[in-house]
């Protein structure tokens, strides 16, 4: 059934371990991890599983990246835990702060708003400046543009199995263009107006999205009593009888295969409501999304692992849709997380067979990540969402060959070590 499945879905690149090959031709590739000084230890914790379980054969660079100069104490430790080359990189301040055109009047009353609404992180000026620079910049640092591939790895994660294959040069060989390990469902009010943005941007430059976009999108149908509840809590009846009209209009603007210039005028008069509503801390466009017959699922590939084609990134259509995020003020109006942002991106601009999901690597950052099935002990905690008929649920892997059990091959264990 091993082989049904293989023509189906995304299938482990390799089945097993091998004892990986230290001689051969490595990818333009690095690890990339963005830090704090006051990090050091849980900077360590990382490579050091990075290291055992992956690197000590393949020797990929390690690239440290902070909006502050890293210590002399910073770099002497990290130094320590790998043979191979590393790179540290001081983002400029006018790539991490935000730009001068936001508003700066309302700025601070944005942030206290969430952190007064509970946003998770909402209230944390730093919080909403990494993820925009991780949605936006970071591809432009120099020590990330100039490599083909970056293996995104954060503070305090752990890696569970050897990995003894090279996971760039076999994406490379498969076509694959983003791979993954975990998948969540974003907290709704850190992205209430992210997707009409999103359909928004595709609309006026006309995009056609590509197959992986059926992952991140349900078909709603209409509005439920509990969601009525909910946009009626944060404003009244007759803000969300005007939007649900536009909506409509732009979901009418968004069906149609020809355009006219009179639809290209209903466009930008829908933009006009949005800016009427732009000081309103952008809540009321939550219903605009809400009424649209195609709705974010909130399904994202969970950013802190990424293995990806840096130029997705840096291809014209995803820098001007960070450029049109950009503009409408979501990373400081609302928390948009760059894991969504990387995430309705892919899936609008890759097709399906161009993701790959390593569900052979186990991993885990805080409280979530994802084991293959058959290691020791129990499974992690994971959490459902879109990606249902692309991958058997649930999403453990069934039928690998992985695990302690698994018989060492000159000296290489094949280490799972699951919690
Ligand atoms: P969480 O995993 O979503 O809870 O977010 P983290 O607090 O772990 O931040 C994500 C990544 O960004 C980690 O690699 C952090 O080290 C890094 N990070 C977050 N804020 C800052 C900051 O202000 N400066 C620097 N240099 N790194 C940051
Ligand atoms: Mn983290």
């Amino acid at each position: 059934s091993t082989k049904n499945l293989a023509s189906k879905i995304d299938f482990p690149f390799e089945e097993g371990c091998r004892v990986p090959d230290t001689k051969a031709p490595r990818a333009s590739a690095a690890f990339v991890m963005l830090a704090r000084n006051s990090e050091l230890a849980d900077v360590v914790s990382s490579m050091r599983s990075m290291e055992r379980h992956f690197n000590q054969w393949f020797e990929y660079p390690w690239v440290f990246l902070n909006d502050d100069e890293f210590t002399d104490a910073f770099k002497r430790e990290v130094r320590k835990h790998t043979k191979a080359g590393i790179e540290f990189g001081t983002i400029d301040q006018k790539a991490w702060n935000f730009p001068e055109n936001i508003d700066k009047e309302h700025f601070s009353e944005y942030i206290q708003g969430q952190g007064d609404r509970k946003v998770m992180y909402g209230n944390l000026e730093s919080y909403h400046k990494m993820c925009r620079f991780y949605s936006g910049n970071f591809y432009d640092h120099p020590l990330v543009q100039k490599r083909d591939w970056y293996w995104r790895v954060e503070p305090d994660v752990q890696f569970f199995c050897d990995l003894t294959y090279d996971p760039f040069l076999e994406m490379e060989r498969h076509g694959k263009k983003y791979g993954f390990n975990v998948l969540l469902e974003e907290l709704y009010y850190t992205v209430p107006s992210l997707f009409l943005e999103t359909k928004a941007f595709i609309a006026e430059n006309n995009l056609k999205v590509k197959s992986a976009w059926d992952i991140m999108v349900k078909k709603y149908q209409t509005l439920t009593d509990s969601t009525k509840f909910d946009y009626f809590t944060w404003t009244n009846y007759e803000d969300l009888r005007e939007q649900v009209e536009q909506n409509l209009k732009l979901n009418r603007f968004l069906k149609k295969k020809k355009k006219t210039d009179d639809d290209l005028k209903t466009l930008k008069d829908l933009k006009n409501v949005r800016d009427v509503f732009k000081d309103a801390t952008s809540l009321p466009t939550l219903m605009l999304d809400k009424v649209h017959d195609e709705e974010y699922n909130l399904c994202h590939f969970w950013s802190n692992f990424e293995i990806a084609r840096t130029d997705i990134f840096l291809s014209d259509t995803y820098q001007k849709y960070f450029k049109h995020l950009e503009t409408v003020g979501g990373f400081y109006k609302e928390r948009w997380g760059d894991a969504p942002v990387h995430s309705l991106a892919v899936a609008m601009m890759l097709d399906r067979k161009e993701l790959h999901y390593f569900r052979d690597i186990g991993y885990q950052h805080s409280e979530f990540g994802h084991c293959p099935n058959n290691a020791p002990g129990k499974q992690l905690p994971y959490v459902s969402n879109g990606f249902d008929d692309y991958a058997p649920k649930p999403w453990y892997s069934t039928f690998l060959n992985r695990g302690p059990g698994a018989p060492a091959k000159n000296g290489v264990g094949c280490r799972c070590e699951c919690p």
